[in-house]
C-alpha cells in the first residue's frame, strides 16, 4: 500500500487531467484513468472507487446493445441520483476516469469485454467490487480480436468473469439468451438476480434458426420460440431452461410511426432490500425491434438502483415518451421516402444488425425489396456467413452487391458465392468514400423497386450518415 500522502497527489494530478481532456488526441477520455492506475497503482482503485462513488458501481456488458442501454440507463437513474458514468469504453483505464471525474452516489460504467486478456474481467470485478453487473446478449459476433481467432467458449468466459466473484448486489440478465441466462443461474445461490424478457406471442424470428448448444451441457437447445437469433424461449434435457423473466415486454403494437409498448414485472431494488412493482406504457420512435430489449434491460436496471421510490412508473413512462432517435448512435438504420420510394438505410455490420434491419425493412414493405448489400472485408467470413442467413431471409427480388470495406477482389469472392440463389449484380467501386456515396445514391434513384435496402457493413458516420443526410436533402421538400 502507497503512502496516503502520495497517493492523494496521484490522485489529485490525475483529477487535474480532466481538464485538459478535451485537448488530447482521441483516446484522451482515458488518460486520466491511466496516469492515476501507473502512479498509485491498480491495488489502489478500490479506495478511489470507495472514496468517490457511495453507494456502488454497475457494469454493463454483452455484444449488442451495450452503448444504447447504458445510456438510456444512465438518463433515467440521473433523474434520482448523482452518478458517475463512462459510456463506449473498453478499458480499466476509461472507467477508472469515469470514477475520478467526479463525486457521486452511483457509478454506471459501459464496459466492453472482446476476450479474458484485453478484458481483463476478473481483474475488474475484484478492483471496482461492482453491487450491479448487467448483461445485454452474448451472440458469436466480434469474436476475433485484433485479427486472432477467439473461441466463443473463451467469448463467454470472458463476460462471465466479470461477475463471477461477486458476493453481493444484483446481477441483471437476458433470460431470453441462454448464455447470459446461464450466467444468472450459476450467480443465484451468491446474489439476487434479475431477469429481463419478452413475452410476446406473436413476434417470431423470419430467419433460418440457428443451432445453439446448451451453455450447461454442450447439447443442442430446443426452441419453442426464437424471438430474434439465439434470443427466445428454450430447453434441454439436461434440465438447463429459459428462467422465467422478473420484468417483461408483454405488448409490442405499431401506432401510426411509433410503437406502443408494456413493460411490466416485479424487480428486486438493491437499496430498498425490497421488490418494486413495474407497469409502464409508452410510445416509442421505431428504433429497431434489438432496441425493445435496450429499453427494457435499461428499465429493469434502473427498477434495481434507483433510491427514488415515488412516481418510478411514471419517471420511466416520462422518459421514454420524449424518446428520441439521437439516442442512437451514428449510421444508424432508418427507413424514410426517397422520390416516392421506401429506402431502409444503415449499418449492420454484423448478423444480428443485418437482421434486425432486415426484419424492420420486411415489416414496412408490402412488396418486392430490392437489397444493396455491402459487404465485409478480408478476413471477416464469420461476418459473411451470418449475413448470408439474413439475406435468406428477407428473399430480396433483386440483390445488388457492392464492396463495403477495403477490398474490391474479396467483396466479388463474396459475391460469387451467393450470386446465383438471386437475381444479382456486382458493381466493383474502389475505395474512395465520394466514388461509394454517390454510387450509393445513384443505385437507389435509379432502382425501378418500391422498397430498398441499404446495409451491411460501410463507414458510420463517412458513408451512412453522408448517404442519408444528402437524399433527406433532396427529397425532403417533395
Ligand atoms: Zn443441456
Amino acid at each position: 500500500m502507497m503512502s496516503n500522502i502520495k497517493y492523494k497527489i496521484v490522485k489529485k494530478f490525475s483529477q487535474l487531467t480532466l481538464k485538459s481532456m478535451h485537448y488530447l488526441p482521441t483516446g484522451g477520455k482515458s488518460f486520466p484513468g491511466y496516469l492515476f492506475l501507473k502512479y498509485a497503482g491498480r491495488e489502489n482503485l478500490p479506495q478511489l472507487a470507495d472514496e468517490q462513488i457511495a453507494i456502488g458501481s454497475i457494469l454493463l456488458t454483452g455484444t449488442n446493445g451495450k452503448t444504447t442501454t447504458t445510456t438510456m440507463a444512465i438518463d433515467l437513474l440521473n433523474r434520482d441520483m448523482n452518478l458517475s458514468t463512462s459510456v463506449d469504453n473498453n478499458t480499466i483505464y476509461a472507467l477508472t476516469t469515469g470514477i475520478l471525474e467526479n463525486k457521486s452516489e452511483l457509478g454506471v460504467f459501459e464496459y466492453g469485454i472482446r476476450d479474458i486478456e484485453h478484458g481483463e474481467p476478473d481483474n475488474v470485478q475484484r478492483l471496482v467490487s461492482p453491487i450491479g453487473v448487467t448483461y445485454t446478449n452474448i451472440s458469436r459476433e466480434h469474436t476475433q480480436v485484433l485479427g486472432v481467432k477467439k473461441s466463443f467458449e473463451d467469448y463467454v468466459k470472458a463476460k462471465t468473469l466479470l461477475s463471477e466473484a461477486m458476493d453481493k448486489g444484483v446481477v441483471i440478465t437476458n433470460c431470453d439468451d441462454p448464455n447470459t441466462a446461464y450466467i444468472g443461474l450459476n450467480k443465484e445461490k451468491d446474489v439476487h438476480v434479475n431477469y429481463y424478457g419478452f413475452e410476446l406471442d406473436f413476434l417470431e424470428d423470419i430467419f433460418e434458426s440457428p443451432v445453439v448448444k446448451c451453455p450447461n451441457c454442450g447439447k443442442q437447445l430446443t426452441y419453442v420460440k426464437y424471438y430474434m437469433n439465439q434470443r427466445g424461449i428454450y430447453s434441454c434435457d439436461c434440465g438447463f431452461k429459459r428462467p422465467e423473466p422478473d420484468i417483461k415486454l408483454t405488448r409490442f403494437e405499431t401506432q401510426d410511426d411509433k410503437w406502443l409498448i408494456t413493460i411490466e414485472g416485479r424487480v428486486y431494488n438493491y437499496i430498498i432490500d425490497k421488490d418494486l412493482d413495474i407497469n409502464v406504457t409508452m410510445t416509442v420512435p421505431m428504433l429497431g425491434i434489438h432496441n425493445l430489449y435496450n429499453i427494457l434491460c435499461s428499465t429493469a436496471v434502473y427498477a434495481t438502483f434507483t433510491n427514488e421510490m415515488e412516481n418510478v412508473n411514471e419517471k420511466i413512462e416520462d422518459y421514454f415518451n420524449q424518446l428520441d432517435f439521437t439516442i442512437l448512435p451514428p449510421g444508424r438504420f432508418e427507413i424514410f421516402e426517397v422520390d416516392g420510394k421506401l429506402v431502409g438505410i444503415g449499418q449492420g455490420d454484423n448478423g444480428d444488425a443485418l437482421k434486425v434491419n432486415a426484419l424492420l425493412m420486411d415489416l414496412y414493405s408490402e412488396g418486392d425489396v430490392e437489397f444493396i448489400y455491402n459487404t465485409p472485408d478480408e478476413y471477416e467470413d464469420d461476418v459473411f456467413e451470418d449475413h448470408k442467413v439474413a439475406i435468406r431471409g428477407l428473399n430480396p427480388v433483386s440483390l445488388i452487391v457492392v464492396p463495403g470495406r477495403v477490398s474490391v477482389t474479396k467483396a466479388q469472392e463474396y459475391y460469387n458465392q451467393i450470386k446465383d440463389e438471386y437475381d444479382s449484380k456486382f458493381i466493383p467501386v474502389e475505395y474512395d468514400f465520394e466514388k461509394r456515396i454517390n454510387n450509393l445514391i445513384k443505385l437507389i434513384k435509379h432502382s425501378k423497386y418500391n422498397y430498398i435496402l441499404v446495409s451491411g457493413c460501410g463507414e458510420e458516420q463517412l458513408v451512412w450518415d453522408e448517404v442519408k443526410r444528402r437524399l433527406k436533402e433532396e427529397y425532403s421538400n417533395q
